[in-house]
C-alpha cells in the first residue's frame, strides 16, 4: 500500500513534468482586487491574508495619468481621507496595503502606459503601475538591460520598489531594484494653495530618495520610477548539486565570484544545489530560458492532487512519506535543472540567454488562449499549494552562525526538515549594502523558506515546532530582518530596532506625510512590529510567539515548549515529540 502511495507521488511528479512540456494554455491569476458598486476587496495573490481577515473598503479610483494620481491625491486630502495604494498585482504577502475604514483607495492598474527608454544616459523611466516583464522586455528591446529584478516577474514597478524586491548579486549596485534606482516621483497631499496635492521629483541626489526607495507605501503614491540600465548582456549559468557540508564555509566566497550567485540548501537531502551565474558577451552563443520550475503553470489536477497527497502525509503524521516526496521533488528538479531552457528545454549545462530571459520569470502568469486547465500552483481558486513563506534577511557576518544552529537542529533529526525540502528548501540570495533607509545598511545574505499551511488556521503543522524554531534562530537569535513583503507577523516584532536608519525614515515620513494619511493599522502593524494578536492559536499561523499553551493547539497535542538548539526560542510541539526536546 504504502508502495503504491509512493509510485502515485512519483507519478505526480511526472505529471507536472508532461504537464509544463505539453500545455500552453493557463489560467491567469484572479485579480487580487474585487469591486462592486458599493464596495471592493482585496487579498494577497495567495488568497488569503496572514490573520485570515478580509481587507474591505470603499470603490476604488483607477487613474490613468500622473495629473488622475494628483487629483485623487488632492480629493483624498480635501475631504480627509486617508490613502492606500493597490496594484493589479498585490504580491506581497503581508497586509501593507490594507486601508484603515475612512480611505480611498488608489489602484495602480491602468497607470502603465509610459516606459521611456534612454538609451543614451542609459536609463528607463516608467509609470508605477508597469509590469515587471513590461519594463523588461522595453528595455532589452533596445539592446540594453536591466541589471537586477527579483527571480517573480509577477510585480509592478510601484510595488516592487516600495517593498525592497531583489534578486541576488554582491557585484556592482548589488541584486536589490531599488539601489538601481536614480530618480522616483512622489505624489504627496499638500496646502490647499497647491491644489491639496503635489508631484515633487527626487533626483539621484536628493535626499529623501534614501527614504522613498523603500518605503512600503506610506510616504506617497510612487508615480514614476527612474532606474539606471546596462549595455546589453547575456548569462551563463549552470548549477551544482552537490552535497551541504560546507555551505558555511563556502557562501562568502560563492557570492563573491560569481555575480548572479545562489544557494538553494536541502537539509533533509544534506543536498545544496550551487548556481553559478555570471554575465557574458551578447554575442555569446545561446537563447535559453530560465523558465524557473515554481513559477510555471502547472495542470490543476496535478496542483490539486499534491496538495491533497500533502495533506493526507500532514494528517496521518507521516514525515518518512514527506522525506520520499522531497526526495522525488529534488531528483526532479536535477533533471529539468529546474527550469532553465537551453531553447524548449533542458539539455546540458551552461544555459545561456539574454538577461532579460535569465534573471525574471512566471510563466505561469500569462493566459494565451481561453484553454483553462493550467494555473499558478497556488492559485486561490482551485485546491492547490497553500503554504507560508519566510524571508530572513542576514548582516554576511552573522550567516554562517546561523548556518550552523540549524545544521545542529537538522543533525537531531534530519527528517523534520523534509516539508521544507518538498518545496524549495533554504533558497541563499546575495544583496549589498544599500544606502535606502530600510533597506540593508552592510552587505547581506537571505534566506527564503516556504512550507505548509493548513486550511484551517487552527490545525497545527507536522513538525511545526521546527521550522518555529529556525525562523526565532534567525529573526531574534541572529538578528536578521524580515523581507517587508513575506513573512508571518511574528518575524517583524521588534524590526524597527534592527533598522540603523528608521529614525531618518521617520523623519521624512513626518515631511512629506505629517498627518500620516497614508498609514493604516495594517502598515502600521508591520513597520513597527506589533504583538497584537495573543488569541487561543495564534502561534499556529505565526501571529505570535507562543507563551502559553493555549497560543498553540493543546486539545491536538500541541504544546509551548523551549527551543532544542536555540532554547530561548518558544515553540508550539507535538507531545510525539516531547523526549527529544528533554534532549
Ligand atoms: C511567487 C512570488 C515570488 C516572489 N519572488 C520574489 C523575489 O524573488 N524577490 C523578492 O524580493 N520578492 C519576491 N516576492 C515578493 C514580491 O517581490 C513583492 O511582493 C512585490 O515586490 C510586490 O509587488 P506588487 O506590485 O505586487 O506590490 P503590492 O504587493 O501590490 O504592494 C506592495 C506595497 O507597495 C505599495 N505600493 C505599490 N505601488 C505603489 C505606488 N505606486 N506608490 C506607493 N506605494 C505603492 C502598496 O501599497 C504596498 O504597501 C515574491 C512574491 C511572490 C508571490
Amino acid at each position: 500500500m504504502a508502495l503504491l502511495r509512493w509510485l502515485h507521488c512519483l507519478f505526480l511528479i511526472f505529471s507536472i513534468w508532461v504537464s509544463t512540456l505539453a500545455t500552453t494554455q493557463p489560467m491567469p491569476p484572479p485579480p487580487p482586487l474585487r469591486c462592486n458598486q458599493t464596495h471592493c476587496t482585496l487579498s494577497n495573490s495567495y488568497g488569503i491574508w496572514g490573520d485570515r481577515t478580509t481587507c474591505h473598503f470603499p470603490p476604488t479610483v483607477f487613474p490613468t495619468t500622473e495629473e488622475e494620481l494628483r487629483q485623487a491625491v488632492a480629493n483624498a486630502t480635501r475631504n480627509n481621507l486617508k490613502i492606500k495604494v493597490v496594484t493589479k498585482f498585490s504580491h506581497s504577502i503581508p497586509k501593507l496595503a490594507c486601508p484603515d475604514s475612512i480611505s480611498m483607495v488608489i489602484s495602480t492598474e491602468n497607470y502603465n502606459s509610459k516606459i521611456n527608454v534612454d538609451a543614451q544616459n542609459l536609463a528607463v523611466t516608467a509609470d508605477s503601475g508597469v509590469g515587471l516583464r513590461d519594463l523588461i522586455d522595453a528595455v532589452e528591446e533596445k539592446g540594453l538591460s536591466l541589471a537586477a529584478a527579483p527571480y517573480w516577474e509577477g510585480v509592478s514597478v510601484g510595488g516592487m520598489i516600495s517593498s525592497g524586491a531583489h534578486g541576488s548579486s554582491w557585484w556592482g549596485n548589488g541584486g536589490a531594484v531599488h539601489d538601481h534606482v536614480v530618480g522616483l516621483s512622489l505624489v504627496v497631499p499638500a496646502k490647499e494653495s497647491q491644489g491639496f496635492a503635489k508631484v515633487i521629483r527626487l533626483g539621484a541626489q536628493h535626499p529623501l530618495l534614501n527614504a522613498a526607495k523603500i518605503s512600503l507605501g506610506i510616504l506617497g503614491v510612487i508615480s514614476k520610477v527612474t532606474f539606471a540600465l546596462e549595455r546589453g548582456f547575456k548569462r551563463s549559468i549552470a548549477y551544482n548539486f552537490t552535497d551541504d557540508s560546507a555551505i558555511e564555509n563556502e557562501f562568502l566566497d560563492h557570492g563573491r565570484k560569481h555575480e548572479f550567485a545562489d544557494i538553494a540548501w536541502y537539509p533533509s537531502r544534506h543536498t545544496a544545489i550551487y548556481r553559478y551565474d555570471g554575465r557574458v558577451p551578447l554575442n555569446a552563443t545561446g537563447d535559453g530560458v530560465n523558465d524557473f520550475l515554481g513559477f510555471q503553470s502547472n495542470s490543476i489536477l496535478v496542483s490539486e492532487s499534491i496538495r491533497a497527497a500533502e495533506k493526507t502525509l500532514e494528517n496521518t503524521r507521516n514525515v518518512k512519506g514527506k522525506c520520499t516526496l522531497a526526495s522525488s521533488c529534488l531528483a526532479y528538479k536535477k533533471l529539468v535543472a529546474n527550469g532553465l531552457k537551453n531553447n524548449i528545454m533542458f539539455t546540458g549545462y551552461p544555459v545561456v540567454g539574454r538577461q532579460g530571459k535569465m534573471q525574471t520569470s512566471g510563466s505561469c502568469l500569462y493566459s494565451p488562449s481561453a484553454r483553462i486547465d493550467t494555473s499558478c500552483s497556488w492559485d486561490p481558486r482551485i485546491k492547490g499549494l497553500f503554504f507560508y513563506e519566510s524571508t530572513a534577511i542576514f548582516p554576511a557576518s552573522k550567516f554562517a552562525d546561523f548556518v550552523l544552529d540549524v545544521k545542529s537542529l537538522r543533525d537531531l533529526n534530519p527528517e523534520n526538515f523534509c516539508g521544507v525540502d518538498i518545496y524549495n528548501g533554504f533558497l541563499i540570495r546575495f544583496i549589498k549594502a544599500s544606502k535606502a533607509y530600510l533597506g540593508q545598511s552592510e552587505d547581506s545574505v537571505v534566506v527564503d523558506f516556504n512550507y505548509y499551511r493548513s486550511n484551517d488556521p487552527l490545525s497545527p503543522r507536522l513538525n511545526q515546532d521546527v521550522l518555529e524554531e529556525v525562523e526565532q534562530m534567525a529573526f531574534f537569535k541572529h538578528g536578521a530582518k524580515p523581507h517587508w513583503a513575506k513573512n508571518r507577523n511574528l518575524a517583524f516584532l521588534d524590526v524597527h530596532n534592527k533598522y540603523p536608519n528608521f529614525s531618518k525614515f521617520l523623519a521624512a515620513k513626518k515631511q512629506l506625510d505629517p498627518l500620516n494619511v497614508f498609514s493604516s493599522e495594517w502598515s502600521d502593524e508591520i513597520l513597527f512590529g506589533k504583538d497584537v494578536n495573543r488569541e487561543n492559536g495564534c502561534a499556529l499561523e505565526g501571529q505570535c510567539v507562543c507563551s502559553e499553551d493555549r497560543h498553540c493547539s493543546p486539545e491536538r497535542g500541541y504544546f509551548c515548549h523551549p527551543g532544542l538548539v536555540y532554547k530561548e526560542a518558544r515553540v508550539c510541539r507535538h507531545r510525539a515529540n516531547d523526549a527529544s526536546s528533554e534532549a
